[in-house]
């Protein structure tokens, strides 16, 4: 187990309680819920109103992403070939570990004393920041919110806006700390004077870093090209600026061809902002050749298992076509209920909750799997078709199946389970339930204090759909 995954995500419900109380992040949380919505809703609209082409272009990508992981070994080879021609080194890590100590010791190799990042979620994975400055090099994080999480001292709380959480208050007090000012009172108008704030102190940190540090979206494998879909520009600074540029992707990150990566292009953007497309779309390949005006001397791939491997031809396959888009948190009611911290990894959303237990160990991320109200919205909107809610109710069987769930709760499912196989008691059992709990709401039609199953009584009152059964509804509409 690598360092990266101790801190990890137990005690999901103590974090979620102590999130759902917090006024402050609950307000940062509500303001940008509709943003996200409204955006891809609209990005969504301009592909057609009947939603054909949108499930056309969905069925194309699930079928890339498929193709790539059905002979993920083969594109991964092509790519390396690929990218060697172009100039590039190509490493491979097998977990956040190495991942240090293969960007430390090209570092060294380079007398790196100080790097600018462009997000990438797995320097999150292996706690790269803390690694490097452990070994005397300075990382400076270079998009706006994980400039603003490095200053406050956090981790993201969102795969694509990492300081989502935070207020423009909270911002405001950061960077008269950080910048040396005073504070001064701020409103949404400021936003893009404090943007030019933050990029007035990050182009020193451009101009004097000897390396840059980024993700890929996508990999090519039949140009060997790393690919970044960013909207603020600092990728490319990251990117083209240093003497040394270093790629760290997971090796699910392959797409087979140009073409193919244009197709996904069609709908990440839609997906994560709802843009038709990002305003910056880099693809870097190899390294600066004679007569190029930019481009870094040196260029690193770390493609990086870290569990992805673990999950080819398994039963979570399908959570490998992920392209990281954050749609599936941006419609989830339980993230914008608590933000990403709640999630304790670097994975939010059902996305997270899918992804932190397959990589750090279903023993350590109980809770994760049943952060969802089952509604579905996830899965209706993620672009690749990953069946969320159907991988989390299959880490719940492999929870109980290995009897980490408390007892209680399997003694439970056992007798439903039961109950459930006879139908006749079932209706039974059912016909007395329903009953039961249409006296406890009383004329109200809400439940107060729920002592069978308190939790779900505690923090609001349980609304009461029918003290009728679904078949006894049923058969009464079809006699009238
Ligand atoms: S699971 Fe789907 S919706 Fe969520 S980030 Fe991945 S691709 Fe996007």
């Amino acid at each position: 187990m690598t360092h990266a995954k101790h801190s990890q995500a137990m005690h999901f419900q103590a974090r979620a309680a102590e999130k759902v109380r917090n006024p402050v992040l609950q307000r940062a949380l509500q303001k940008a819920k509709p943003l996200f919505v409204g955006k891809r809703a609209k990005g969504m609209a301009a592909l057609g109103e009947d939603g054909l082409e949108f499930e056309g272009l969905r069925s194309a990508c699930v079928d890339i992403r498929n193709r790539v992981l059905a002979d993920l070994d083969v594109w991964l080879a092509i790519f390396e070939e690929r990218a060697k021609a172009t100039g590039a080194e190509v490493l491979w890590a097998r977990d956040g570990d190495e991942i240090c100590d293969l960007v430390i010791d090209v570092a060294r190799r380079h007398g790196v004393t100080k790097a600018t990042k462009s997000k990438s979620m797995l320097s999150e994975e292996a706690h790269l920041n803390e690694a490097l400055a452990a070994a005397g090099i300075r990382p400076v994080e270079t998009d706006l919110g994980e400039y603003i999480v490095q200053l406050a001292g956090e981790a993201p709380s969102h795969i694509i806006a990492p300081a989502v959480h935070k207020t423009i208050h909270e911002v405001e007090e950061l960077f008269a700390k950080e910048h040396g000012r005073p504070i001064e009172t701020r409103t949404s108008a400021d936003i893009p004077a404090m943007a030019r704030e933050a990029r007035e102190v990050l182009r020193q940190h451009f101009l004097s870093a000897e390396m840059g540090i980024s993700g890929a979206n996508f990999l090519i494998a039949e140009t060997g090209t790393a690919v970044l879909v960013t909207n603020e520009g600092n990728g490319r600074m990251v990117t083209t600026l240093p003497k040394v540029h270093v790629v760290i992707t997971g090796i699910e990150k392959l797409v087979p061809t140009l073409e193919d990566f244009a197709t996904l292009m069609r709908l990440l953007p839609r997906s994560a902002t709802g843009q038709t497309i990002s305003n910056y779309v880099s693809l870097l390949t190899g390294t600066r050749q004679p007569g190029d005006r930019d481009g870094p001397e040196k260029t690193v791939f770390i493609l990086v298992d870290n569990g992805r491997a673990d999950l080819l031809g398994s039963a979570y396959q399908d959570m490998l076509r992920c392209i990281r888009c954050g749609a599936c948190m941006n419609h989830c009611p339980v993230y914008f209920s608590l933000g990403g911290h709640a999630y304790g990894w670097v994975y939010p959303g059902p996305m997270g909750s899918v992804l932190t237990p397959l990589y750090t160990g279903i023993e350590n991320a109980l809770d994760l799997p049943h952060a969802s109200t089952g509604c579905n919205q996830c899965g209706t909107v993620c672009p690749v078709r990953i069946p969320l809610p159907s991988l989390m109710h299959r880490l719940r069987e492999a929870q109980t199946e290995r009897g980490l769930r408390p007892w209680s709760e399997r003694l439970w499912l056992r007798a439903w389970a039961w109950i459930a196989r006879r139908p006749a008691l079932y209706r039974w059992f059912a016909r007395r339930a329903a009953r039961y709990l249409g006296w406890l709401a009383g004329d109200e039609g809400r439940i107060q204090v729920f002592g069978l199953a308190p939790g779900w009584t505690e923090g609001r009152d349980l609304p009461v759909a029918s003290n009728r059964t679904f078949h006894e509804l049923y058969a009464a509409r079809k006699r009238a």
